[in-house]
């Protein structure tokens, strides 16, 4: 079995939607499973449809419904062909819709918000369930939400989604095409919820992690991962390899192509990723798994916006030990990730990207000394093969970036990673620098 995955983009016209049966028929695979994302825009349109029902505007939140609705009625009436393809059709989304405007009379909390932003992929899934069904191909629909699941910390229990995903699979032996909706799961509380945004990635590894598939495919609207990020720099080239650690570090370090936790299921079990282009069948994409070719060479940069720097200055901290556990303590009882730290003799520096229990956490680190914070920074990511060996790299780091100002470097923490944070507003000019001497 292989689980391809089909991104916004890829599914964002009845045009795109009919490319997919011809790809997917071009696979070996003796099953497939079928994880999809919703319309592009969809996603966005369902965040400001639960903004303004949190706000109480139901007036503008109806007539955001009504262009969705037409958006959709268009769209169903282009893709379907036959007068019942279109009926059918034409009554989910009548359904769907009905959903989405009855929420004007009820009390809108974060767990309506979690059943209106579901309903992109629900609304993709099933339209090309009933496209393949009017060509006659047949096809199961598989609910997410029968197998998808994350835990009071909101982490995907991957035994629950193995047992799970199995049990629907077996009611259907003989079936070789599955499609189910990227993005969408429960939670602990048996509630819809979702992955976070761009979390259709993190579903297609999950599922193929927990299946063992022989491979996940990322399609999407670029030719693989390109080596530094296309919306800043120009110039970028896609990377036909990268190993599950390269991957990781460029992704949960803002490599937009795929959702920052989503390489981790896959290289826990070992099964191997392939990112491809729906609209360049030739190109070969990028291909992540455990070997490593890019041997002494810096391979790609990727760059995360929203990050706060902290210094805590304390002259308690000269000799003694003791410290920087208390420090980070005082993030771990605020559930807060730290993702860069350096240090001195008396003070050390760190960053998050979740600020949400920031001045909880500013009060209990000043009573070892002096806070200071900085937000609005970017954390520029610089990954290649950096083993103690292969010098001289830091260097030309560093060169690039001369004229920049920056607020920490960290090096030396794995053997693949150089990272760097600036300012969010030299983001861009460092990107560029860094991809004019780098590459
Ligand atoms: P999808 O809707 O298919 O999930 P995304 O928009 O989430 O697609 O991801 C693809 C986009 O990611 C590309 O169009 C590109 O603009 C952006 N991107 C950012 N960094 C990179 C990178 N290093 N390599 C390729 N694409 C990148
Ligand atoms: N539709 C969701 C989003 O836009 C998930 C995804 O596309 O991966 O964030
Ligand atoms: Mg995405």
């Amino acid at each position: 079995m292989k689980v391809l995955k089909f991104g916004g983009t890829s599914v964002g016209s009845p045009e795109r939607i009919e490319q997919l049966l011809p790809i997917i028929k071009s696979q070996t695979a003796d099953k497939h499973l079928v994880v999809l994302s919703a319309v592009s825009g969809t996603t966005n349109d369902l965040v400001t449809l639960s903004e303004l029902y949190s706000k109480k505007e139901n007036n503008a939140a109806r007539k955001h419904i009504d262009f969705l609705y037409n958006k959709y009625r268009i769209f169903t009436h282009e893709l379907f062909k036959t007068p019942e393809g279109k009926s059918e059709a034409h009554t989910f989304i009548d359904q769907i819709f009905e959903l989405l405007y009855s929420f004007e009379n009820t009390d809108f909390t974060t767990r309506e918000e979690r059943i209106v932003l579901a309903q992109g992929e629900i609304i993709s899934t099933t339209l090309f369930h009933l496209h393949l069904k009017e060509k006659g191909i047949s096809s199961i629909l598989l609910s997410a939400l029968d197998f998808m699941l994350i835990d009071h910390e909101n982490e995907p229990d991957i035994d629950y989604i193995r047992e799970y995903s199995n049990k629907e699979l077996e009611k259907y032996p003989h079936e070789n095409m599955f499609i189910t909706q990227g993005f969408i799961c429960k939670n602990a509380q048996g509630e819809t919820d979702n992955l976070r945004r761009g979390g259709s990635d993190y579903t297609a590894s999950l599922l193929g992690a927990a299946l063992q598939v022989e491979e996940i495919q990322i399609w999407t609207d670029i030719d693989g991962f390109h080596n530094n990020d296309p919306r800043y720099v120009p110039n970028t080239k896609p990377i036909a390899h990268l190993n599950f650690d390269e991957a990781a570090e460029l992704s949960y370090f803002g490599a937009k192509i795929l959702h920052p936790q989503s390489v981790f299921p896959a290289r826990k079990f070992n099964v191997p990723v392939r990112l491809l282009d729906t609209m360049n069948l030739k190109a070969s994409g990028t291909l992540i798994s455990g070997e490593t070719t890019n041997q002494n060479q810096i391979v790609a940069i990727a760059a995360k916006d929203g990050i706060t720097a902290i210094r805590i200055q304390s002259s308690r901290m000269l000799m003694a030990y003791g410290f920087l556990r208390q420090v980070f303590e005082v993030f771990e009882r605020y559930k807060t990730p730290i993702d860069m730290i350096t240090t001195s003799e008396v003070a050390v520096s760190l960053t998050i990207d979740q600020t949400e229990y920031l001045p909880e956490i500013i009060e209990e680190l000043e009573s070892f000394g002096m806070v200071e914070t900085d937000n609005d920074q970017s954390i520029i990511c610089i990954v290649g093969d950096f083993k103690k060996n292969n010098h001289g790299h830091a260097t030309i780091v560093s060169e690039a970036v001369k004229h920049i100002p920056i607020r920490m470097i960290s090096y030396g923490g794995s053997e693949n990673n150089i990272s760097l944070l600036v300012p969010s507003s030299y983001k861009i000019e460092a990107l560029r620098s860094l991809h004019n001497r780098l590459f």
